[in-house]
């Protein structure tokens, strides 16, 4: 028997999104359902299960990591989707928050640029039975054209800007949930809402993110 399968992850599940994401005013209650839900500790390595359902990113290979659950959490309610919409993920990583936005709205589509990421991810994602993640090696700061536009999308790398490919591909109605360096002392996630031809800006907290690297955002 493995160390990992003597661990409750119910019971950590439980724990984290009381003590991790009730406690920190995440309300939406379809999000807080999905975060019950979603098995993490089938997203991070092997010898780091029993971490999964801590409080912090986890790295998952490449130099990457899998985000800190609140920050999932809080870009997934900042989406405010309404359900059997579209949705575009740049930077699956370990296909996580994929799974999320994949319980919560009708399709969603995920570029990530390391192929390997993107085949652990899909082989994850298919095993817990998902099939309206779509996912595809490449550069996300592109977006999706094939499929857009989008009634949300949510970039989990911090851009230098936000791209305007992305905001090209939004629904009207439609927001674009991103980490943006902020020129200071690190990186804000914003929230852009499309209107028409207009778009509004918000800030939503301080947060960091790995680099999102491509055409739109850092050079490689
Ligand atoms: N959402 C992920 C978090 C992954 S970390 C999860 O739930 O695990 C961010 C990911 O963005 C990394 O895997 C990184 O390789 C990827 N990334 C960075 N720049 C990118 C780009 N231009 N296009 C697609 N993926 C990118």
């Amino acid at each position: 028997m493995s160390y990992s399968a003597s661990i409750d992850f119910d019971k950590l599940r439980a724990a984290m999104v009381t003590g991790q994401l009730i406690s920190r005013n995440i309300s939406d209650s379809k999000v807080l359902e999905t975060f019950r839900r979603v098995p993490r500790h089938e997203f991070v390595p092997e010898d780091l299960r029993p971490s999964a359902y801590n409080d912090y990113p986890l790295p998952i290979g490449e130099n990457q990591t899998i985000s800190q659950p609140y920050m999932v959490a809080l870009m997934t309610e900042s989406l405010k989707l309404k359900g059997a919409g579209r949705v575009l993920e740049v930077g699956t990583g370990s296909g996580y928050q994929a799974a999320i936005l994949g319980e919560m709205s009708g399709e969603v589509y995920s570029v990530e640029r390391f192929k390997e990421l993107a085949d652990r991810a899909s082989r994850v994602l298919s095993s817990l039975g998902y099939k309206n993640i779509h996912i595809k090696v490449g550069d996300g700061t592109l977006g999706w054209s094939e499929f857009a536009p989008y009634d949300g999308i949510v970039v989990t790398a911090g851009a230098p800007a936000i791209p305007e490919s992305l905001v090209k591909q939004l629904k009207d109605g439609g927001r674009l949930v991103i980490p943006v360096d902020n020129g200071v002392f690190g990186q804000t996630l914003k929230s852009v809402e499309r209107t028409g031809r207009t778009t509004r800006t918000s800030d939503i907290c301080a947060c960091k993110f790995v680099p999102l690297v491509g055409k739109e955002g850092w050079p490689e």
